[in-house]
């Protein structure tokens, strides 16, 4: 049986010129990838070591088999404007989920909103909110950085575990292309600003194998996740570029360069914050045992982006936890590339470098909602990105 590769990221990356043709800068044909054949490539040694782990953080992904919940409903006197259950997207989707979270409580007439929840979803639909002309009020019972969003891996992962493929419906897809692109186009406007919110980074996922090229797994007859950026958003992505042998310090392993967007999370959510408090937005802590607790707030539109949390203030049992334990390490001022080696990923976030055991499939972590450290895995994700260091 052929190895499995984790991450979809990779595996888009490496096919999606092939499919889309959209790329070709080099006058290369569509579908290849380019050879490094001049340069020899230069990575700073990462100094990976399980005595430089500063942190091990679990976190569960709000996962619906059918996507995320955008719709409008009413619970007594109040219209509810749903906005969760992103998966493993909703950094990457927010800009464009939010606009239509957005569109929806502007349609009400109203202009003073409740954005219930402070995480990716909230804090972007505030800001879209305050654009369009209304004044919010966020009511959270957790700010950043004690919410789920700030324990992510900070990638542009759009389809990432965002819903199963049997429900890739054509409306599904237009609206999940939709959000995907309008969430990279507001992400460049956040590059280059002071912090280094937003940076592009190149990423290398290594083989020990030439035929060991990125791949994407089959869940053993379970249902599959979907697959949908090399189909709909295939133009936004980089070409490859393969390193061989001798061409790189990795030891004797097989290269690819793919470019990656990637989110300080701090400092992006500290600007997040600063540009909603410039506008005049107000916070207050606040936490709902049920919906009908809302008819305490003065606003009679609310948009719900309590994330994970909507599954017990909603009773929403379509909301499946996918666990996920980030390894954080002393930050390394000049290494700015990440790695994908064995299953396991490394992000270099300049807030602390990130290390993932993402496994086989995207059922690693599924319907878990575990969330004590494991520390044996963390030191194997360590251990793993560290050994192409130690053989070189
Ligand atoms: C390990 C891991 C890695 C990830 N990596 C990425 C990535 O690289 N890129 C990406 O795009 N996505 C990633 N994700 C997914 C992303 O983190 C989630 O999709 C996103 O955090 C969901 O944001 P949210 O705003 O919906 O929820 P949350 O961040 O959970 O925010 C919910 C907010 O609602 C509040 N709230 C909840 N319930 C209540 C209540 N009853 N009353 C009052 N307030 C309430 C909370 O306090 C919080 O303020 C990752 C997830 C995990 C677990």
């Amino acid at each position: 049986m052929q190895r499995l590769i984790g991450r979809r990221r990779f595996l888009t990356r490496a096919g999606a010129v092939a499919a889309l043709g959209a790329l070709d800068a080099c006058g290369l044909a569509p579908g290849s990838r380019r050879a490094n054949t001049r340069t020899t490539l230069q990575l700073s040694p990462l100094r990976a070591s399980v005595d430089r782990i500063t942190r091990i953080t679990v976190c569960t992904r709000p996962f619906r088999a059918r996507g995320p919940r955008l719709d409008v409903e009413k619970v007594g006197a109040k219209t509810v404007v749903h906005n969760y259950g992103h998966g493993g997207s909703g950094w990457s989707l927010s800009w464009g989920s939010g606009a239509i979270a957005t569109a929806n409580a502007m349609a009400t007439g109203e202009r003073d909103i409740a954005v219930i929840g402070c995480g990716a979803l909230g804090l972007t639909t505030a800001l879209l909110l305050q654009r369009a002309g209304a004044r919010v009020t966020i009511y959270a019972k957790d700010l950043p950085p004690n919410v789920r969003s700030s324990l992510a891996t900070g990638l542009y992962t759009p389809d990432s575990r965002i819903c199963m493929e049997e429900h890739t419906t054509p409306a599904f897809k237009r609206t999940w292309e939709q959000m995907a692109r309008q969430s990279f186009q507001t992400y460049q406007s956040f590059l280059g600003l002071p912090g280094t919110p937003v940076e592009f980074i190149d990423s290398y996922f290594v083989s020990d194998d030439p035929a060991n090229r990125p791949r994407r797994s089959e869940p053993d007859g379970r249902p599959g996740f979907a697959n949908l950026e090399r189909e709909l958003i295939g133009d936004l992505i980089p070409q490859g570029v393969d390193f061989e042998p001798g061409s790189h310090p990795l030891g004797r392993r097989f290269l690819q360069r793919n470019t990656q967007l990637m989110f300080n999370l701090p400092a992006y959510t500290r600007t997040l914050l600063a540009d909603f408090s410039a506008n005049g937005g107000k916070i207050e802590i606040a936490e709902f045992h049920a919906p009908d607790q809302f008819a305490r707030l003065k606003e009679k539109t609310l948009v719900n982006a309590t994330g994970y949390g909507a599954r017990a203030l909603f009773d929403d049992q379509s909301i499946i936890p996918v666990r996920g334990q980030l390894t954080r390490m002393i930050p390394q001022a000049d290494v700015s590339y990440g790695l994908f080696y064995k299953s396991v990923s490394f992000v270099p976030r300049r807030d602390g470098l990130v290390f993932q055991v993402v496994g086989d499939n995207d059922y690693y972590g599924y319907n878990d909602e575990t969330a004590v450290p494991d520390r044996a895995e963390a030191e194997r994700a360590v251990n793993t990105i560290a050994s192409l260091f130690a053989a070189t």
